[in-house]
């Protein structure tokens, strides 16, 4: 069998810079270095949905945290977040090894880690719901397509701890 059963998570716009707000995406397409790291490693990706995109469209304005957390966008973030978790119980009931759960730093819906985003919020809360262990990484924001070879390096020495 050549499936490699292993999957990692990335928040949408990793591989879709055309669904940030206007002006701020930082490639032309997907931050292909990125991506070109995990399929070197024949890792298979799935990419979350993008919660903002989802709620105020394409022409959205950009907004804080605080300017997003409210009960209707809780309730996007959430409604997607369990259509997430269905999937991911889905394969560890086959024997998947979901490697990581990768977002977007200080992004109000994706960031995973230090200002956690709401989005993953709502998905955390849910895989913590579920028993769901996963190990998080957030994508610089400092990142932009072709310019940020010292961070494509961490990001590699990461996906390599994982997979020992
Ligand atoms: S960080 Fe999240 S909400 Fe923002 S564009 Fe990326 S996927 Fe969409």
């Amino acid at each position: 069998m050549l499936r490699g059963k292993q999957i990692i998570y990335l928040a949408h716009c990793v591989l879709n810079q055309n669904s940030v707000v206007r002006g701020w995406e930082r490639a032309q397409g997907a931050f292909n270095d990125i991506i070109k790291v995990v399929l070197d490693h024949n890792i298979s990706i799935i990419q979350l949905p993008c919660p903002e995109f989802t709620f105020l469209g394409e022409e959205r304005p950009p907004k804080t945290k605080k300017e997003y957390d409210t009960p209707e966008y809780r309730k996007v973030c959430e409604e997607l977040a369990e259509k997430v978790i269905a999937q991911m119980k889905e394969y560890a009931t086959h024997g998947y090894k979901i490697l990581g759960l990768i977002g977007i730093e200080e992004s109000p819906s994706c960031d995973t880690l230090c200002s956690k985003g709401i989005f993953m919020e709502e998905l955390q809360k849910l895989m913590e719901r579920d028993g769901i262990k996963i190990s998080t990484f957030d994508i610089s924001e400092k990142y932009t397509e072709g310019e940020s070879k010292e961070f494509v390096q961490q990001f590699k020495e990461y996906i390599e701890k994982l997979i020992i």
